[in-house]
């Protein structure tokens, strides 16, 4: 990609001036990771069709000027300016995107985005690359399936998530909060911001400066809050504890800021605001191994209900480090604990030693996806410091009071972070039940449209999600269509099944089952929703 920038940097040029001599004012130019970008100063968009005009060779005289291209007077700003502009000249074109977004409150830049190559073969294997690398980039996933977008003037690394793309959280949530109270969790809001004065107790004024977002108001700094640990032990401090209480379990999808360097940003992989499937547990040192044996469990399960099991989960044990703070009494005895309770369960885990945060020990679980890859995403993490730091107590059966153990505990981690890697190991074909369109209903032609949408009704009565993509383009685009757009199932009705009653059912890989009774594929297709199926259940059972 590298080795093509240059030659991508000249043909911005190329297109800038063309752009200029139509009449158009282009202000930037300069590279993005796959692309190059002209931005023209316009308040109305261009089409894609429109601007493929400009894409051309064409003779002319530019200077280059710092980090400036002088033509005829006019200065466009080059980013990149650090590549050498080639002598030789791209023949070949291609538009591949165009937005709009805002340098200043009142104005708009139309981006466009293109690829430049000498010959056409260059040009035929990148856009074959691209269309690869579509399927398996969640950026590329979230703009083909509507989910999600970033935008310059709404600043880098902060997220907006559309219909779609909510709806995929919301399942995702919904999932979680049913495990959760499973395990006997309370749910609990706290705000995004608070004072300075918690973040100087829990440390992490000091020891997340460099991520925290800090601002004054009314005299009083405040800061956003990149951990959710410090309001829920203010709850748990509300009013005082005995050793009947714990252990007490406060869950939260907590909205955290951390400010990342811009440039390890990357996509929903690395973001500045995410929420996480937080949770906090305290709990009496006795209670710790059968705490933690329970949520070794239940993230196992989850796990495995998103296909992750056996030889793409791995488990580890991470020691205390060097530099630490509690006894050796408490280190013994909370990395014990953990090692006992996956024992007793029979998991077969790794070591990592001295690899345990400085405040305990704890558990990561790792997950390989569909391309080999390993994340990190469940964690289990003891806790000496903040009890210590908050002087966190309850009081014991002889009366004494004792400081509570406190474990942090994440299941997905970040959801924003998830979503991209769920995206990326399903090639956008998410399961069913995750799926923003369930099911797309087909009508051959307009005369079974009122039976198309009699299925319609009967789907969004149970809680389908489901539209009909009415009669226009032939059926074979659209249900290219709806498999580009990842919809899990296809209904196709015409006249024979409006007549009958019946449908023809189309799922994923080609699979198609011709005049069943639409009932009969109804009552399937809830279920595989109501379990969550990560198979495509329903049609796999009709086909028996
Ligand atoms: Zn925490």
């Amino acid at each position: 990609m590298e080795s093509y920038k240059p030659v991508w940097l000249k043909g911005a040029i190329i297109l800038a001036i063309n752009l200029a001599n139509a009449g158009y004012k282009p202000v930037t130019i300069g590279l993005g990771e796959r692309d190059f970008y002209v931005d023209i100063q316009s308040d109305t968009s261009l089409t894609l069709d429109e601007a493929k005009k400009f894409a051309k060779y064409s003779e002319a005289e530019f200077k280059v000027e710092d980090n400036y291209i002088n033509y005829n007077g006019i200065k466009i700003k080059m980013e990149n300016s650090e590549i050498n502009i080639p002598s030789s000249n791209p023949k070949y074109f291609e538009i591949l995107n165009i937005s709009t977004h805002h340098p200043e409150p009142t104005v708009q830049y139309v981006r466009i985005r293109g690829v430049a190559f000498e010959t056409e073969e260059q040009l035929k294997d990148y856009l074959s690359w691209l269309e690869k690398a579509e399927e398996t980039d969640h950026r590329l996933i979230g703009e083909r399936l509507d989910l999600f977008s970033f935008h310059e003037e709404a600043g880098s690394g902060l997220v907006l998530f559309h219909p779609k793309g909510q709806i995929i959280r919301n399942e995702l949530i919904n999932y979680m909060r049913e495990i959760n109270e499973g395990m006997g969790y309370q749910e609990v809001y706290t705000s995004h911001v608070y004072k300075s004065d918690l973040w100087k107790i829990s440390g992490h004024y000091t020891l997340y400066r460099d991520k925290l977002v800090l601002f004054n108001m009314e005299g009083d700094e405040y800061g956003v809050k990149p951990m959710n640990c410090p309001a829920h032990i203010l709850i748990y401090k509300s009013k005082p504890r005995t050793y009947r209480d714990l252990p007490i379990r406060f869950s939260e999808f907590g909205h955290v800021y951390r400010w990342e360097k811009k440039g390890e940003l990357y996509g929903l992989l690395r973001v500045r605001g995410f929420v996480q499937d937080d949770g906090h547990i305290f709990l009496r040192e006795d209670q710790l191994k059968d705490e933690v044996k329970m949520l070794i469990k239940k993230t196992l399960e989850v796990w495995e209900k998103f296909g992750f099991k056996g030889e793409d989960v791995k488990v580890y044990l991470s020691t205390r480090p060097d530099e630490s703070i509690g006894t050796d009494e408490q280190w013994e005895k909370a990395t014990n604990a953990l090692m006992t309770a996956m024992q007793e369960l029979g998991l077969s885990f790794g070591i990592k030693e001295k690899e345990g945060a400085f405040y305990g020990p704890k558990i990561d679980f790792e997950i390989r996806d569909s391309l080999g890859r390993w994340w990190q995403m469940s964690t289990i993490q003891v806790d000496f410091n903040l009890p210590e730091r908050f002087k966190l107590e309850y009081i014991d059966k002889d009366g004494s009071k004792k400081r509570p153990v406190m474990v942090h505990r994440a299941i997905y981690g970040s959801l924003d972070r998830f979503i991209a890697i769920l995206l990326e190991h399903f090639n956008g074909r998410l399961p069913t039940w995750l799926s923003p369109i369930q099911v797309r209903i087909l009508p051959i032609s307009d005369e079974v449209n009122d039976y198309a949408e009699k299925i319609l009704n009967d789907l969004k009565k149970s809680k389908i999600r489901a539209e009909i993509d009415y009669a226009g383009e032939t059926l074979s685009k659209r249900i290219k269509n709806a498999y580009d757009q990842g919809v899990p199932y296809i209904i196709i009705v015409g006249k024979r099944e409006a007549n009958e009653g019946t449908v023809t059912i189309r799922g994923r890989g080609n699979i198609e089952i011709k005049n069943i009774k639409f009932e009969d594929f109804l009552n399937r297709l809830k279920n595989e929703i109501l379990n969550r199926d990560v198979e495509q259940t329903a049609i796999k059972t009709l086909k028996k």
